[in-house]
């Protein structure tokens, strides 16, 4: 008598437990469904202003590059190129510079580097032509307005437009100095004075290495 008496209790037992599993679970779903509709109410509108972060970064790079046509865009904001040819400003890393530019190169335009007096490629061309930004291009000067200062860098007495050089005061070395960089890319160029010829009075004293030139009449 006494197994099956065992036996017996066994099997209340095991649907007593079924009964405790069934109701364990409807407590936690009890519990856990508020628990999961609060998780939903955080993570999916994080989610969503993630999303919303990423295309809003999207456009502002696309923005960049080429904005839509009925876009309003600020005159400031695109340069022209030699071919007439819309220019937008050129961002970068340290590291995407370091890729593109030799190392002399790098330490001029991205480090305000000085290339020594009359060891550039262009303190002595006399050739006509237009010298454009060594780091991206940007029409800078014309060789009408290139002069011979004496000073053994290539010497201008005004950019071929006002607003693709950005002036820049610079304080280093102990000296009040107006620094040149290229307004498209901000890449040093070297410094203005004000003790250049006519019309203008002054002298964009330019190193060559932050320079690339397009000789007249190629295309
Ligand atoms: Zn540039």
């Amino acid at each position: 008598m006494a197994p099956s008496k065992t036996k017996k209790k066994k099997k209340v037992d095991t649907g007593f437990l079924l009964f405790k599993i069934k109701s364990s679970l409807e407590m936690r779903i009890k519990f856990l469904s508020p628990l999961f509709a609060l998780v939903f109410m955080f993570v999916l509108p994080s989610c969503n202003q993630a999303q919303q972060k990423h295309s809003q970064q999207e456009k502002a790079k696309s923005a960049l590059e080429a904005p839509e046509l009925n876009e309003v865009v600020d005159a400031d904001q695109f340069f022209l190129s030699l071919q007439g040819d819309t220019l937008y400003p050129v961002v970068q890393t340290a590291e995407q510079w370091k890729a593109q530019l030799t190392d002399f190169e790098f330490r001029v335009l991205r480090e305000a580097g000085t290339e020594r007096a009359f060891t550039g490629e262009f303190w002595d061309n006399k050739k006509k032509g237009i010298y454009t930004c060594g780091g991206c291009g940007l029409p800078l000067f014309d060789s009408e307005t290139k002069y011979r200062s004496g000073s053994g860098w290539p010497s201008y007495f005004q950019p071929i437009n006002k607003k693709n050089v950005k002036e820049i005061r610079d304080v280093s070395l102990g000296m009040v100095r107006t620094e040149v960089v290229c307004a498209r890319c901000e890449g040093h160029l070297g410094h203005v004075f004000e003790d250049g010829p006519k019309p203008t009075g002054l002298r964009y004293c330019i190193n060559s290495v932050s320079l690339d030139f397009e000789p007249k009449g190629k295309k």
